[in-house]
């Protein structure tokens, strides 16, 4: 299978290279240093695994279609690459594995055939051309908003293969705004507060707070017709549990000085409950709050947690 990483920085090169352990024939789409250093002494990948992978690399997008594209940049990005994707991305498969609400409605738009998905693995960019695996996790993938290809089921044997588990669902809109109403609780309040997940579960004050705003997440979802396979309050119990130690991505990101994705998490619940006439005040102020703390973000130093 010829695969394109669009948007190759911590995930996507991870994913990347172990596809192409595999055999696949993958292609990397990124920004230079990282590019340039993978085209140098090829791609580095360390934690679960350790290897040296040798892969194509681009900073352009090539004229030739592939089989799939795997779209792998921030959600805020999403726009842009697809832009200048657009003659390949039109009737080709596009599997999103970002996080937030809308990135695969993006790729419709652009004429894509939309695959949504969401995965827990768990990677950094340690330094140009090196990705750190630091947590194994899994991978929900399919035809997005609803249903089922048997190219999906092609996509999941080569990620299984890859080492990458892997498992189909025919209500893969429901898994992403899942995580994202898990993530509008724990990447909030965990950002917020600058702690670790785990501090969440043992307060009762932040317990609480959390699980309302898991609750509203919810309202808005099923009066916008989002069905759940797993309730989201279930897979938050289960989030902080398992990523107890760490630091969320949104406190990661404002402690590197990055911006956030909170727009198309908290912020797309927003503006989903203005759809429906619901309002969302917990999922507003927590938006609001991340906002500011973006914009002081000079006065948060990243320190290297
Ligand atoms: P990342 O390291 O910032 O990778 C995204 C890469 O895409 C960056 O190198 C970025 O370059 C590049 N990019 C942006 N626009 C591009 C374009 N038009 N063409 C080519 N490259 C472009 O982010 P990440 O941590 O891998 O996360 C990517 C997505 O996966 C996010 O939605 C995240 O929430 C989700 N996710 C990440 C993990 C994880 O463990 N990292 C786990 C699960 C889900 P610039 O920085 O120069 O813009």
């Amino acid at each position: 299978m010829e695969i394109y990483i669009l948007g190759a920085g911590a995930i996507g090169s991870l994913f990347g290279g172990l596809l192409a352990r595999t055999g696949a024939e993958v292609l990397l789409i990124g920004r230079d240093p990282h590019i340039r250093s993978i085209k140098e002494r090829g791609l580095i990948i360390k934690g679960i695994v350790n290897e040296e992978i040798r892969i194509n690399a681009t900073t352009s997008i090539p004229k030739e279609k592939p089989d799939l594209i795997i779209l792998s940049t921030k959600a805020y990005s999403t726009e842009d690459a697809l832009k200048s994707a657009k003659d390949i991305v039109k009737e080709t498969w596009v599997l999103s594995i970002q996080n937030g609400i809308g990135n695969e409605d993006k790729v419709l738009r652009f004429g894509g055939k939309a695959i949504g998905g969401i995965t827990t693995n768990g990677a950094i960019l340690k330094e140009p051309g090196v990705v750190e695996w630091r947590g194994k996790g899994i991978t929900i993938i399919g035809l997005y908003p609803q249903g089922h290809d048997e190219f999906i089921g092609e996509i999941a044997e080569l990620f299984n293969k890859a080492g990458l588990e892997t498992h189909i669902t025919n209500n893969i809109i429901g898994w992403i705004w899942a995580k994202a109403i898990v993530n509008s609780a724990i990447n909030t309040i965990g950002s917020i507060l600058e702690i670790k997940n785990g501090v969440i579960k043992d307060n009762q004050y932040l317990l609480s707070a959390a699980m309302e705003v898991i609750k509203e997440g919810c309202r808005i979802a099923l009066k916008n017709g989002i069905e759940f396979e797993v309730p989201p309050m279930e897979l938050f119990f289960q989030t902080l549990e398992q990523t107890k130690d760490n630091y969320n991505s949104t406190l990661q990101d404002l402690w590197r000085g990055k911006r956030t994705e909170i727009d198309y998490i908290n912020g797309k619940i927003v503006e989903y409950g203005r759809y429906v006439n619901l309002e969302a005040p917990l999922n507003s102020l927590l938006w609001a709050l991340i906002k500011a703390k973006e914009e002081l973000r000079s006065n948060v130093r990243w320190e290297g947690k």
